[in-house]
């Protein structure tokens, strides 16, 4: 059982400031996010992409406000619980939550903050009918770790970035053992220069190019061991694999969090706009996750409705304390 003040259901930004803004408080913070990396939208979907309306920032890179939200929490310790998603809240007694994570793993807490941006992102899948029978078995849609491919043969398919650079890396690291890549179209959705450096392997005879084609089937027994590849001209070929890797972008849905007890208004959790607080007392729910009248799903909105709802966190831990705002300028960052 992982115990901490406050379990935060995220690791965007939002949840990601909060764990800052709760550690001028003296309240630790454990994320749980369903993603193998911190950082929610700006990680996943647009990490190269300037943002021009963070305060202070005229320009800032998603993937460098999230190295630099991780820095400015690093003083406080927060925890982290990646890769898996929070399937459920008990309320052990008045003060006590239980968060659990669908591979089982147990987070206890006073206070649950929710920053569940869009919700659980889900692998988009190919429709080949039996490929959830090997998954983990062979079939992953997302890499969390490289190392589980070393000297193995992978077979990854999609035509964006993610497709193209993890190929790129398996290779260049001398990581997997052979690697092809199956995309249905001749062109790539991907940044030039990850197609041009593809291109390049491939020539170099160290990317097994598969363009014009797509998986179709999956053979073996209790792991994967081969693939049906359908291409357009040629016809179909099986291609003996270790791994079969469809990198073919992620969904947003609710998920979970609309199983909880929570007030749902058009997939996103009512709150109370003086704290931030749900229903339930002792969860709140910030940032893209939320809603209110006047609600903007913006990153900057989200950093305020996490500072407000850290000091009602603390008055609900600590009742018999008296919060006074310090400024940071004046007290400095004191960590744990
Ligand atoms: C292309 C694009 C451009 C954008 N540009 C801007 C911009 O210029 N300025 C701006 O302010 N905003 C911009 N936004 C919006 C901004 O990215 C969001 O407002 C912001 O990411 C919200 O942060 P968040 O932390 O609330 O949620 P997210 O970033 O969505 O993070 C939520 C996290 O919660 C996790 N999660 C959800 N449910 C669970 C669960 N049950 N268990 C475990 N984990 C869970 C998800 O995996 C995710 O990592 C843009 C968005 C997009 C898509």
């Amino acid at each position: 059982m992982i115990k901490t003040d406050i379990i935060i259901i995220g690791a965007g930004p939002v949840g990601l400031f909060t764990v800052f803004e709760a550690g001028l408080l003296k309240l630790h913070c454990h994320l749980i996010d369903s993603l193998a990396q911190p950082g929610g939208q700006c990680s996943e979907i647009y990490p190269k992409k300037p943002i021009y309306d963070i305060p202070g920032f005229p320009s800032v890179l998603a993937g460098e406000l999230i190295d630099n939200l991780m820095e400015q929490a690093a003083p406080f310790k927060p925890g982290f619980t990646l890769g898996e998603a929070a399937v459920s809240i008990d309320k052990i007694d008045e003060n006590t939550f239980v968060v659990t994570t669908d591979k089982g793993t147990k987070h206890e807490a006073p206070i649950v903050m929710i920053a569940g941006g869009l919700g659980v992102f889900e692998p988009r899948k190919p429709p080949i009918d039996n490929i959830t029978d090997f998954e983990d078995k062979g079939v992953e849609y997302i890499i969390k770790d490289p190392e589980l491919y070393r000297g193995k043969r992978c077979v990854i398919a999609g035509g964006g970035d993610s497709a193209l650079d993890w190929a790129i890396h398996l290779v260049e690291n001398n990581i997997a053992s052979e690697v092809s890549l199956v995309h249905r179209s001749a062109s790539f959705r991907g940044h030039l220069d990850s197609v041009q450096k593809v291109i390049d392997l491939a020539d170099e005879g160290k990317i097994n190019l598969i363009t014009e084609a797509e998986v179709v089937g999956l053979n073996g027994g209790n792991k994967l061991e081969s693939v049906v590849i359908n291409h357009q001209k040629d016809g179909e070929l099986v291609k003996e694999t270790d791994h079969f890797i469809p990198l073919f972008g992620l969904k947003p849905s609710l998920g979970p969090i609309a199983d909880w007890g929570l007030e749902i208004d058009k997939s996103a959790i009512k709150v109370d706009t003086t704290d931030y607080s749900t229903n339930i007392p002792g969860i709140y729910a910030i940032g893209d996750v939320n809603t209110y009248e006047g609600k903007l799903k913006l990153i900057l909105c989200g950093f305020h409705e996490g500072t407000l709802a850290v000091q009602s966190a603390f008055a609900r831990i600590h009742p018999e304390k008296k919060n006074v705002l310090k400024y940071t300028t004046v007290n400095g960052v004191q960590g744990f």
